[in-house]
């Protein structure tokens, strides 16, 4: 008999989540099927209750459901219940527990690169529900100073109570510089736009955005001039490959998950920007 995973969250029609783990069940033999589900914000709880009734065994939540969700879960990992969102469930004879991976993909995408956050002053822009896993991923790292802007100020506040960070308002983003910078907010998803200019970009050796389509936002653009980029892909692909252990408890085929969500990301790139 197969078993059914699936990712829930709105919009989910680009997700590159059932190519990643049904990739990584076929190459592992593991018979097991990953669906997109959409699922509205006023159907999150039905949602849950249909997880425990088809018996689904195991869920990645995307946006915008990764704080929501906790409230209709059995139990939650002592590091998802930290950041404060869940993007993992596992069912496990019926009991559903939440688990955070996004910020393993943060700091892997990092490790990857050969980029080390120990003593370094990051940027964060943004302060929605990805950067919380970011902000997590940089203490985790070592990173000495950590601001936060965000055009929403109080949501950066909030982020500087939870975290011990320093808040930052928007309006100060220009006089922003540091080691590494990580755009973290959802704008030049899909589109050619970013939320900062070359100027504020060109201070910083390391830039990381967390949108991944296109591959190659306008920020990085910029960014490369100046130093290394990180694309959103990395922390995708990693925060997926933690995902895959989780289920299973197996080590998933990285190479091969890389390729493939690299292949589809351009060419749903091409069909997003023409
Ligand atoms: P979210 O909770 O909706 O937060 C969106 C953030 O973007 C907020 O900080 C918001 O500011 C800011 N923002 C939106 N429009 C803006 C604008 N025009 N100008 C300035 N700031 C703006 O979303 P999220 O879950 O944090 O996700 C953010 C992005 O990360 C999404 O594009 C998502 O696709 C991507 N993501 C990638 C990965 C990955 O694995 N690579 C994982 C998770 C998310 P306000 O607070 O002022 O509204």
């Amino acid at each position: 008999m197969y078993e059914v995973y699936g990712v829930i969250g709105d919009p989910v029609s680009h997700s590159l989540s059932p190519i990643m783990h049904n990739l990584a069940f076929k190459e592992k033999n593991v018979k097991a099927v990953y669906g997109a589900f959409k699922v509205r914000p006023s159907d999150l709880a039905k949602a849950v209750e249909g997880i425990r009734a088809l018996n689904i065994k195991g869920v990645s939540v995307t946006i915008p459901h990764k704080e929501k969700i906790i409230e209709y879960l059995d139990e939650i990992d002592e590091i998802a219940q930290e950041i404060g969102a869940v993007n993992t469930i596992l069912n496990k004879e019926g009991i559903l527990k939440g688990f955070n991976t996004d910020w393993i993909g943060v700091l892997k995408a990092f490790e990857e690169n050969g980029v080390k956050l120990k003593d370094k002053k990051v940027v964060v822009i943004g302060a929605g529900g990805a950067s919380k896993a970011v902000i997590y991923a940089l203490i985790k790292g070592g990173a000495k100073k950590i601001y936060v802007y965000n055009r929403t100020f109080e949501k950066a506040k909030l982020l500087e109570k939870k975290f011990k960070i320093t808040a930052k308002p928007w309006e100060e983003l220009k006089k922003a510089d540091g080691d590494i910078i990580i755009q973290a907010t959802s704008v030049g998803l899909k589109s050619w736009e970013t939320p900062v200019g070359e100027e504020i970009i060109s201070r910083f050796k390391v830039a990381m955005d967390i949108v991944y389509l296109p591959l190659k936002t306008k920020f990085l653009s910029l960014a490369e001039r100046y130093g290394k980029i990180i694309d959103g892909l990395q922390m995708l692909l990693y925060q997926g490959v933690e995902q895959f252990k989780i289920w299973t408890g197996m080590e998933p085929p990285l190479e091969l998950m890389k390729k493939a969500i690299y292949e589809e990301a351009k060419n749903l790139e091409k069909e997003i920007l023409k």
